[in-house]
């Protein structure tokens, strides 16, 4: 299921609370809060049901006031404003909740989210280039639809779902990356604009050259950085371009590049705009990584959040303050400075790694590193070592204090065969050695593992950094929280 989908659930359910429910919601939370061991909220005592619109497909989801997607379905329909849409549309939903046996005495509504610029306050479609709509009434949609309907724009829906969820407290700015790009500005509640076009951030100007967009205007973003853009360079499939892209296709390279460096400039103003950014995104000065689901994309800076889930599974509580070792971290690509800006937390207090070493076979990526991750806290002095061969990465090794932790993050033992060492290298007594990658040959593991029992060495592969790396995507696509049992039980269903 895709973002707007959810968000047009969630969003559905709040509005039709504020409206239809604000007493039973009230109850809930007091139900929720009180200390009497019998009381428990009933959250099947209402639902509410989203209703996703795009030019062609129908997503329906529902849910009860506990505001869990509780089932989903999403199908190919090309949208056509004809009464016969309107009327299947409604036998859908009506098969919908059939099948899922909705108690249809406790819906309370449906939200019904488009790509398009929605007066709420006069309940009518304004605008949809997407859907080819001018000036329609939003009852439009809902006119076979027994229940009462609202009608919300797609990115506003998905916004709301992420302030919805408990993991953001401040304020947002969501941007949306897919077919057509768009975007909703979340202060407490939608900022709407003084007519409803706030947010509407695929149609800032970025470089003109790069053709008219649908709306008319030269250059938008929305040309720049539309999904379509990566999918038609391989058949129009946004999957086939991302494995192109692993396999190193050059072309795809570029326009992967190109893509990024526009993302990575609207970022850049819509903080400047807005002071809203993710404090990872903002220490990186990027967006760490993007994901793609059901054709959309989206973007997070998950990695700093990932890899710390994974440290913290190996590395001992109070490691640094208690044994005050090194760390040399192998490459400086990505995986090393969410590493470095993850240690840098201040909610770490004393306990951080003093000396930080970044060693890398490239001189460019190892300034960039050093532009963003120079003076990042006071306490941790990073170094900076151009090692272009094993041999000399050995020689930093063999520098390092016991208790140290090595981290190869160069790719090698995945990308391409090899280790950053040599057979000969040193690991330093009592330290712990993480190997990032979890499948290739593995040498540099390998090595460690030789000398694992001479120098108590513990050595930790990346399995659970891929298991972090891909549940953290579920967790903020689905707002569901992935630990302990849960987590294990995904690792084991991974692993098998
Ligand atoms: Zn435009």
């Amino acid at each position: 299921m895709n973002k707007t989908t959810v968000g047009s659930k969630v969003i559905s359910f709040r509005n039709l609370q504020n409206f239809k429910l604000k007493k039973l919601n009230d109850l809930c939370k007091i139900a929720k809060t009180t200390t009497a061991k019998a009381v428990g909220p009933n959250w099947s005592a209402a639902y509410a049901i989203g209703l996703d619109i795009t030019k062609n497909h129908i997503g329906l989801i529902y849910t009860d006031l506990s505001k869990q997607v509780l089932e989903h379905i999403r199908i190919y329909k090309s949208f056509t404003d004809t009464e016969e849409y309107y009327k299947e549309v409604t036998d859908t939903l009506k098969d919908f909740i059939q099948a899922y046996h909705i108690p249809e005495d406790k819906i309370v509504g449906v939200g019904i989210s488009i790509p398009g610029i929605v007066d709420g306050d006069n309940n009518r479609i304004e605008r949809s280039h997407v859907l080819n709509l001018y000036d329609v009434p939003g009852e439009r949609f809902g006119k076979y639809i027994p229940y009462p309907t609202i009608l919300i724009n797609d990115a506003n829906a998905a916004g709301r779902t992420e302030i919805d969820s408990d993991r953001i407290k401040n304020n947002i700015v969501y941007l949306s990356l897919s077919n057509s790009v768009g975007g909703s500005v979340i202060m407490g509640d939608i900022y709407s604009g003084n007519s409803w076009r706030s947010g509407e951030f695929g149609h800032m100007i970025v470089a003109e050259e790069e053709g008219t967009c649908y709306c008319g205007k030269k250059g938008c973003f929305d040309v720049c950085c539309s999904a379509l853009r990566l999918a038609e360079l391989a058949d129009g499939k946004l999957e086939n371009f991302f494995e192109g892209l692993e396999q190193q296709n050059a072309e795809y390279r570029k326009a992967w590049e190109k893509y990024l460096s526009y993302l990575a400039a609207m970022v850049g103003n819509l903080h400047m705009i807005f002071d809203c950014v993710d404090p990872y995104a903002q220490k990186l000065g990027e967006v760490s990584s993007i994901s793609k689901k059901d054709g959309k994309l989206c973007a997070h800076a998950k990695d700093p959040i990932s890899s710390g889930l994974a440290l913290e599974n190996f590395v001992p509580a109070n490691y640094w303050s208690d044994y005050d070792g090194d760390v040399l971290l192998l490459g400086a690509g990505g995986s090393t400075l969410a590493m470095s800006v993850y240690f840098a937390q201040e909610k770490f207090k004393a306990n951080v790694p003093k000396h930080i070493i970044i060693a890398n076979r490239s001189e460019p990526r190892l300034e960039s590193a050093k532009a963003i991750l120079d003076g990042l806290h006071p306490q941790i002095k990073f170094e900076f070592v151009h090692n272009p061969t094993p041999e000399e990465n050995d020689k930093t090794l063999a520098s390092l204090k016991p208790h140290s932790l090595i981290v190869n993050a160069t790719g090698l033992g995945k990308d391409a065969e090899g280790s950053p060492f040599t057979n000969s290298c040193q690991f330093p007594q009592d330290s712990l050695v993480w190997e990032i990658n979890y499948r290739g040959d593995l040498l540099f593991k390998n090595q460690a593992e030789k000398q694992a029992a001479a120098k108590n060495l513990y050595v930790e592969d990346g399995w659970i950094y891929f298991i972090h790396g891909w549940t953290q995507v579920i967790s903020e696509v689905f707002h569901i929280e992935i630990k302990g049992d849960l987590l294990e039980n995904l690792s084991r269903i991974a692993k098998s």
